[in-house]
Parts: C-alpha cells; structure tokens; sequence
C-alpha cells in the first residue's frame, strides 16, 4: 500500500457483515498502482447506526462509501440525492460524500452490464434477456438492462408473484417483459426467442450443486451469465459451457460495480486490469481454502 499522507482521502465500506469482502482488497490494489493518496476501510454497522455512521461519514469527512448487504435501502432516507439508477431501483451501493452532500449511486446494475459488455462482449441494445429471480440483485440487474435498451427483459422467480413486480417495474423503463414461474414450459418457451439468461438467485453458491433451470433448455446462441461468484465456475456455467454456450461469470459484475463506484469518488479512470487481477487472485484464494 502506498505510505498515507495527512491529506490522505479515505473511503470504504458499510454492511454487516463486512469481513468477508472483496472490495478492500480491489480498491486499495488500484489507489497503490496509481500511486493515490487514499485508503478504502471497512466498516461494519449495526442496523439502527445506520443514521449514525452516515452522520460519521459526513463529520469525518469520509470521500465516500460502498453499502452492502442489509444497508443497501436503510441509507435512502439519510442521503441528500439519488441518481436516477438508484432511485428506480430503490436501492444504494455507493455513496459520494459531495463536499457535505451525501449522493446515492447503484453501480450494482451499470456494474453488471459494463460486464457484459467488457467481458462477454455483449451488447444489451436490442437483447431478449430471461433474468432467473427477483432479489435485489435480480431488481438492479433487470432494470440496468432495460435502461440499456434491451428489448425484452424477463423475469422468473420462485415465487412467481415477486417475478410479476419486477415485470412491472421494468416494463417502466421501456423493455417488454413478464413475470414467470421457474416452471420447464414457460422457461422453455421464453428461451426460443431469448439471446442470454442471467442468473441470479442464490442456487449453485459455494457447494450447492443444484442448477435454476433445466440446461437442455440451453443452445449455442444463448449467453449465460451467472452473478453467483463463489465459485468462479457454478454448475450452471459448467452445464452451459457443455451446451456449448458462452458464459460470463459472477466476477465480472463485483468487478465493475467496483470499477464504476472507483470512478465515482476519485473521477478517474480505475485500473480495471490491475482490480481485476486483485479481486481474481482474492477468489482463488477463498476456492483454495474451501
Ligand atoms: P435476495 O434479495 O435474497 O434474493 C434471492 C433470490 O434467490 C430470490 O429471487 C429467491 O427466490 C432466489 N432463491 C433463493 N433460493 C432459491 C432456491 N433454492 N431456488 C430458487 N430460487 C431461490 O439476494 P440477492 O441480494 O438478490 O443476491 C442473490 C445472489 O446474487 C447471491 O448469491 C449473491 O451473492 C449474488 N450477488 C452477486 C453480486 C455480484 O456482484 N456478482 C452482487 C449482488 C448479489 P424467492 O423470491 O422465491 O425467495
């Protein structure tokens, strides 16, 4: 890490837990290649501190922060602005403390498809996309996609019902869509017409052998990612991959989620490579343990 100085910025993470996460390692990887005077921390919060650490960010002067897992709507009513992509997805994973003024981001969605787009090659404009769950990352993933102009974007879930709002809610900003069930028939026949699936629900993470959907449903032309990243390989990109498919794994969107909240604080172009490299070399290691 490069030597702080008085002026260093400092910027970081809240959440709970927080010690499992990547970011710090992405992060301080790309301020010590650029040479920059800054430092990410993680912070762990308790759920009724969340007005506490957001008034502690602005009396610190902290540049900013990443919001993970259960902050992510809990920050809404603290903050002085949303960006439009945060407000249609009712959710914050970045915060730019603006000389006072604290603006919500979600780069989780733009994140996601700057992954298709630099790792997959694949461009959303004009796609039919089938988005498998209705979570919030399922919520950020769909509507990024429609506000990047795919045609149709999809969505099935568990519980169906959820996978309806989603529908709507996407419907909003301009792409086709409808709610499903996880049932093989309407699956099979939304993916006759589809050019990618995207993956994500919890199934296949760490261990669990189990695949969302049934991979003869799969063909060459679909694009499958999966946003599950432990492991780096799930069994469905393991099945999709058999079926011939291309694939684009969980790491890239927690790469340019990063990449973009970066960008966001420090208005520079962040080291992609070297913070991929990083966060890469993080996951080998926790495959390695395991
Ligand atoms: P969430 O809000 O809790 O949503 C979980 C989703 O998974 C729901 O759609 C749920 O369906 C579905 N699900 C859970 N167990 C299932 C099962 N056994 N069969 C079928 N569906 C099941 O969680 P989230 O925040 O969206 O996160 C989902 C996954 O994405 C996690 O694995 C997380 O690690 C990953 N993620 C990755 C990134 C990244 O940067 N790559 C970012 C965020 C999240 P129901 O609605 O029916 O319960």
């Amino acid at each position: 890490m490069t030597e702080l100085t008085g002026a260093a910025a400092v910027v970081g993470l809240i959440g709970r837990p927080v010690a499992h996460s990547l970011s710090p390692r992405m992060h301080n990887r790309a301020f010590a290649h650029l040479g920059m005077d800054w430092v990410y921390v993680p912070f762990e919060v308790a759920d009724d501190a969340v007005s506490a650490a957001l008034a502690g960010v602005k009396a610190l002067s902290i540049r900013g922060v990443n919001v993970t897992v259960p902050h992510k709507t809990a920050v809404i009513p603290f903050l002085d602005e949303l960006t439009p992509e945060a407000a249609a997805m009712g959710a914050v994973n970045t915060i730019v403390n603006d000389s006072g003024r604290l603006v919500g981001h979600n780069t989780d969605g733009s994140g996601f498809v700057r992954s298709l787009r630099e790792v997959a090659g694949f461009d959303p404009h004009g796609a039919r996309v089938l988005v498998l769950g209705a979570g919030g990352a399922a919520r950020a993933v769909a509507i990024a996609l429609a506000r990047a102009g795919a045609e149709r974007v999809a969505v099935a879930n568990r519980t169906e019902s959820k996978a309806g709002r989603l529908a709507e809610a996407v419907a909003r900003h301009g792409a086709s869509s409808a709610g499903l069930s996880l049932a093989r028939e309407p699956l099979a026949a939304e993916l006759r017409a589809a050019d990618a699936v995207v993956q994500t629900t919890s199934v296949g993470m760490a261990g669990d052998p189990s695949l969302p959907l049934d991979p003869d449903l799969l063909a060459p032309r679909h694009l499958v990612a999966d946003i599950v990243y432990t492991p780096l390989k799930t069994p469905l990109l393991r099945a999709a991959e058999a079926r011939g498919c291309r694939t684009l794994p969980g790491w890239g969107m927690l790469l340019y989620q990063g990449v973009e909240a970066f960008e966001c604080w420090t208005g520079t172009p962040a080291p992609a490579n070297v913070m991929r490299e990083a966060l890469l070399e993080a996951l080998r290691g926790k495959e390695a343990e395991a």
